[in-house]
């Protein structure tokens, strides 16, 4: 991708209340999945923040001090202002920083978490390599591109397989927080209304100004063209593929 497209995608998805499914609702059935005690205090890591989606709902609901990581500081800059404004910037320190280079130290983090972002470096790679910075005992929660049944049509198995062949059912990605050392303590599905009402409709809304913006080039109308089948993909197959959101918690 050139440097052109990215900031087009970044000027497509800044202005959104989220960059992938999910939902408020969703947020805070995960956190009552994890039985986290609304009360203690706690050191959170929110990993493929985006503009902030999940880090609001976590800053509203905990007693915690959440880094908000994410590589792209424009999205960071929209989080601050939401936080500013839902009077939250305290519990929140924003840190631009990639994924796979974070600074944590061992132990220090009381729960992990990470909606819609965790492929970026491959839920394996990053199950594996971010437990070192969890207590013991402290939880990982994270969203999961999951297939929903054994089979599913060839186009949509295709399509996956180029995009992220490490995309599987739900019973691989538990064995796999197994094999790195925790115990899983739940999982569900994102129903339809995270990638529709929350996340593809406000897209699709945002498409027209963008494409005012940009000149109607010829880079943000391939953008745009990219956007709709990806939305028109998941039309079609949205029976065969979710998120899964994954709670889990490390052994010792
Ligand atoms: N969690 C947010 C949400 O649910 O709305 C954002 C999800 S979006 C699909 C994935 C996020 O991961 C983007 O904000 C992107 O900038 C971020 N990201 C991608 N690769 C990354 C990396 N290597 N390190 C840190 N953040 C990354």
């Amino acid at each position: 991708m050139s440097m052109d497209d990215f900031r087009l995608l970044i000027d497509l998805h800044q202005q959104g209340q989220r960059q992938g499914p999910g939902a408020e609702a969703e947020t805070e059935r995960a956190l009552q999945l994890a039985r986290i005690d609304r009360t203690a205090p706690l050191r959170i890591a929110d990993i493929g923040c985006g503009t902030g989606a999940s880090t609001l709902v976590l800053a509203r609901l905990l007693n915690a001090r959440i880094t908000a990581v994410d590589f792209l500081q424009d999205f960071l800059e929209v989080l601050k202002d939401r936080a500013e404004r839902a009077g939250l910037a305290e519990k929140i320190a924003p840190l631009a920083c990639s994924m796979d280079n974070l600074p944590f130290a061992d132990k220090e983090l009381d729960v992990i978490w990470s909606e819609g972002a965790i492929y970026n470096i491959g839920f394996e790679k990053g199950v594996a390599d971010w437990r070192r910075f969890l207590k013991t005992g402290g939880l990982l929660v994270a969203s999961e591109i999951t297939w929903l049944s054994d089979s599913r049509p060839r186009e949509l198995e295709q399509h996956w397989q180029h995009e992220y062949p490490e995309i599987d059912v739900a019973s691989a990605k538990i064995r796999v927080l197994e094999k790195h050392g925790y115990v899983p303590l739940g999982y569900f599905v994102l129903p339809q209304y995270c990638w529709l009402d929350q996340y593809y409709r406000p897209l699709q809304a945002r498409f027209a100004d963008f494409l005012q913006r940009n000149g109607h080039s010829e880079e943000a109308r391939a953008i745009v063209a990219a956007e709709q089948d990806e939305i028109d993909l998941y039309e079609r197959y949205r029976d065969y593929i979710s998120y899964g959101v994954y709670i889990a918690q490390k052994t010792a």
